[in-house]
């Protein structure tokens, strides 16, 4: 990964690429974003910058033989770190691991853009959840003791932290507050307010904003030349999420418009026939599906909030939706909008904590019903 594969960003870049240019690199630097940041690929744009042996103004040369390994991952002075199932005794703890590290790769070189659920369905499904061992702090440990093998630095990149055991989280404490010399820690996570606070203590935060509609917008027109109407849909749901943006644009299910219109008009007049019909069809979309149509229907509050309030200008809806909203905004009042959001929010609560999504879509249409037409 370079700095130039990674869209946006312009200043967390210029930031990241000056502390190396001044030779001011904290020796632990947590790059910290939402779900959908793009965190991970800037902290491996920052490890390829740094073993670079003919840095440019702006990127990393991407030809130097420090490069073409870190390309391919591969460079031998920059470890990863990254959360993955527990192996019971029964198997080849080595054998395993090696397997881990050859996906691992495969998952940097064809899904930078992606997250922790995307890692966990290549390695195993949903079944087992991910962590980060209690060994891990030994082999952390052991890594850095040695020197470097080709670059001037060492470079331990650890993603998603917060899955640590609290046991390998207190193992690398004193490491992670004086490293060897030319050691860099890039803690790369998602959810601060679940690291440790003695490990956030001690390193510097890199915030990393989700990308920007316009960014967004032009990554899908130049990479995925996705047509204009489907870029309006998807930048509205992704909503600064570029893994969400891509998975949208490979998704077949691309009718979150028309279905949420219908839905909302069942539950306007109560016909509880198709609400449940609604319940079952919900209940066999894939997951992201789910949530997906959850997210367009907190999107969709949120333009209709605007609308309601003369602020439609600076609306994002178009087209068909645009109606929609028009409409819906006038048989509205703000109390109903806040009601129906919150109400969407907790039910994309439940669904992300696996309750039923058969139970959990009809209860939400009934609530809603009789937000609309109170008893
Ligand atoms: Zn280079």
């Amino acid at each position: 990964m370079k700095f130039s594969d990674i869209p946006g960003l312009a200043t967390v870049k210029t930031r990241l690429i000056d502390s190396v240019k001044q030779n001011h690199i904290a020796h632990a630097q947590l790059f910290l974003g939402k779900p959908g940041a793009l965190n991970l690929p800037l902290a491996l744009a920052y490890a390829t910058y740094l073993h670079c042996e003919n840095r440019g103004e702006h990127n990393a040369c991407g030809t130097c033989a420090a490069c073409s390994k870190s390309l391919k991952y591969i460079h031998p002075d920059t470890h990863f770190v990254y959360p993955f199932r527990s192996i019971p005794k029964s198997e080849d703890v080595d054998q395993v691991k090696s397997e881990a590290s050859k996906l691992w790769r495969s998952f940097l070189l064809h899904q930078p853009f992606d997250d922790l659920t995307g890692w966990i369905n290549l390695y195993e499904g949903e079944t087992k959840p991910a962590s980060i061992s209690v060994e891990t702090s030994r082999e952390i440990i052991r890594t850095l003791s040695l020197k470097s093998f080709e670059s001037k630095y060492k470079v331990m990149v650890i993603w998603q932290p917060e899955l640590m055991h609290p046991s390998a989280a207190n193992g690398i404490l004193k490491i992670l507050e004086e490293p060897p010399a030319n050691t860099f820690f890039l803690l790369v996570s998602n959810a601060a307010e679940r690291l440790l606070p003695t490990v956030l203590s001690r390193t510097q935060m890199v915030q990393v904003p989700l990308l920007t509609d316009e960014d967004i917008d032009i990554y899908l027109t130049q990479k995925l030349s996705v047509t204009e109407a489907r870029r309006q849909e998807i930048i509205q749901l992704a909503d600064g999420n570029l893994n969400l943006a891509i998975k949208l644009n490979s998704s077949e299910d691309d009718h979150y418009a028309d279905r949420f219109a219908d839905w909302m008009r069942s539950c306007f007049k109560r016909d509880y026939g198709k609400l449940v019909a609604f319940a079952d069809d919900f209940h066999d979309l894939d997951k992201l599906n789910q949530r997906n149509l959850f997210q367009y229907g907190l999107g969709l509050m949120h333009e209709t909030l605007l609308h309601h309030s003369g602020a439609g200008a600076i609306s994002r809806a178009k087209s068909g939706e645009l109606k929609f909203v028009k409409d819906f905004s006038k048989v509205m009042n703000v109390d109903k909008i806040a009601s129906v959001n919150s109400l969407i929010s907790q039910a994309h609560y439940h669904l992300e904590r696996n309750g039923s999504p058969k139970m959990i879509f009809l209860d939400l249409s009934l609530q809603i019903a009789n937000v609309f037409n109170p008893n």
